[in-house]
């Protein structure tokens, strides 16, 4: 586990970054953030009401999910390391009269500086993105309160998933950038709970993310092989 301000991958922060002045078309290559955001949103909100609560969200890009949270009553402040999308989330928030704090910092380090400071912690298409994956779930849990909720999502890794998550989306359908996901760094449910355990975070309900190329339709749903949500608690 590392600690260091050090835990990210320039050439994923870049690939990002040249899609920020987009980020809000939602025909754009960030179509599919558009379409899932609902289905995130009220995942989140059915299980822990956000209105008032203090909602930081970790590799916030754009903004997309932080806004929406903002918008129905949470505190929310989001952080990510690319310069280009936070200046897009910021302009977009003062558009949209919603108020949200975006930080350039890495979760690490904003954990040494407000340990246990958020009621709930969102971690949403970031971990198959960064060298130390298991580092940044340990800092979600420590920048979350004592009996506080991280939300995690990522992409599983396995033939099934090798086949929708990159050949498909990003070859077939061109649903995303060539070269978003690699293979290797995607990350098994399996894995993903033996970190979060790991940092004193129990896990509440793990879900599918299910996208239907025919009926163009996402939906949340048992069957895990692909996209999917994890729920956590922390226990202490
Ligand atoms: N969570 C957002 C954006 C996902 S895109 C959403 O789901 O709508 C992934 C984001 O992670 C990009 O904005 C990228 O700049 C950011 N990122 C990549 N590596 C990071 C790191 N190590 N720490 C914080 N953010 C990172």
């Amino acid at each position: 586990m590392s600690d260091s301000s050090t835990n990210f991958d320039p050439s994923e922060v870049n690939k990002f970054a040249a899609q920020a002045s987009r980020w809000w078309d939602p025909e754009s290559q960030m179509k599919p953030l558009h379409r899932i955001n609902p289905l995130r949103l009220g995942f989140i909100n059915e299980r822990t009401p956000l209105a008032g609560l203090a909602v930081l969200d970790v590799g916030c890009g754009g903004g997309i999910l932080s806004e929406s949270m903002a918008q129905i009553g949470a505190h929310v402040t989001g952080i990510d390391l690319g310069e280009a999308p936070l200046q897009v989330a910021r302009m977009h928030a003062r558009e949209t009269g919603v108020e949200v704090d975006y930080r350039r910092i890495t979760a690490e380090e904003l954990a040494a500086q407000q340990p246990g400071h958020w009621d709930i912690v969102t971690c949403m298409e970031l971990l198959e993105h960064v060298p130390d994956p298991s580092s940044v779930v340990a800092a979600c849990s420590r920048l979350t309160k004592p009996s506080g909720h991280v939300y995690f999502s990522t992409i599983n890794r396995n033939p099934k998933s090798f086949l929708m998550a990159i050949a498909g989306a990003e070859y077939l359908l061109n649903l995303l950038p060539r070269g978003t996901h690699q293979y290797a760094r995607l990350i098994k449910p399996s894995e993903l709970n033996g970190w979060a355990e790991a940092a004193q975070l129990e896990t509440r309900e793990l879900t599918g993310l299910h996208y239907n190329p025919f009926s163009r339709i996402y939906h949340l749903g048992p069957g895990v092989d692909v996209n999917y949500i994890l729920h956590t608690k922390k226990t202490s």
